[in-house]
């Protein structure tokens, strides 16, 4: 299949049928989204969304939670991975909004990643989700999904995976496409062990296409091994039936 034909059904199965994907986090503001996604790294949003509330009902903006210390974050964190490092970035990140954004969570990707915990992932849910940029994040899922199905070939990198989607998906699916690769993969393409037998993208899987070739080659190989078995069986046989036909006739 051709990579063309890839992306092009791509596309067409999941505007199809999940045209309006969306973020997993819950948030009601750009402030709330930031922090969200700076909690969510290496964590699940179903745990980041049961510490939100509370999170943000202590820390409603970015002024309340630049005049706090990590100590104080982290009591409201303590449950998400890396907690402590967490409570740094947040209180770093809140200071740095105040103190050069006036409080205002920029647009743009370079200004983004001079807050503490943002990095070019982060930098780039904020860009699409917020500001509607046609801006593709590579998460671990995007990453596992992209190159399964075949979008990608030989990207080795988050970058590398980023700039071979954001060249071959129209630019209007980009950000929807990542929200679709994050749902996939988290649903269906599992890490350890992908759904392939409900996946409804099974056809144009470069992944799954080798497997199905794999088991084909295996199972011809089966069959031509059994095949020589029994005619091996057979040769050997020969002699014996000779002989039995010999003692047959003299009697
Ligand atoms: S066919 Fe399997 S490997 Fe391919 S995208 Fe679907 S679940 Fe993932």
């Amino acid at each position: 299949m051709l990579k063309k034909e890839r992306y092009r059904a791509f596309v067409d199965y999941f505007s199809t049928h999940q045209p309006e994907a969306q973020t997993e986090l819950n948030y009601s503001n750009p402030y709330e989204l930031l922090v969200a996604v700076i909690l969510s790294a290496q964590c699940t949003d179903k745990r980041i969304n049961q510490i939100t509330p509370v999170l943000f009902e202590k820390f409603p903006n970015p002024a309340s939670m630049a005049v706090s210390t990590p100590e104080e974050i982290f009591q409201y964190i303590r449950s998400v991975s890396y907690p402590n490092n967490k409570a740094k970035h947040l209180a770093g990140m809140a200071k740095k909004l105040v103190e050069e954004f006036n409080s205002e969570v920029p647009s743009s990707i370079d200004d983004l990643q001079k807050m503490p915990g943002v990095g070019r992932k982060t930098a780039n849910v904020i860009a699409s989700v917020i500001f509607h940029a046609p801006a593709m994040a590579v998460d671990t899922h995007v990453f596992r999904v992209a190159n399964r199905l075949g979008l990608t070939k030989n990207a080795n990198t988050p970058l590398e995976v980023e700039k071979q989607l954001v060249t071959y998906l129209p630019k209007q699916t980009i950000r929807n496409a990542h929200h679709w690769l994050i749902l996939h993969g988290r649903y269906i393409c599992l890490a350890r062990k992908p759904k392939c037998e409900i996946c409804p993208i099974c056809q144009i899987c470069r992944y799954y296409n080798y497997q199905l070739t794999a088991t084909a080659i295996n199972k011809a190989a089966a069959i031509q091994k059994q095949k020589a078995k029994e005619k091996k069986n057979r040769i050997d046989m020969s002699p014996l039936v000779k002989v039995l036909e010999k003692s047959t006739t003299k009697e």
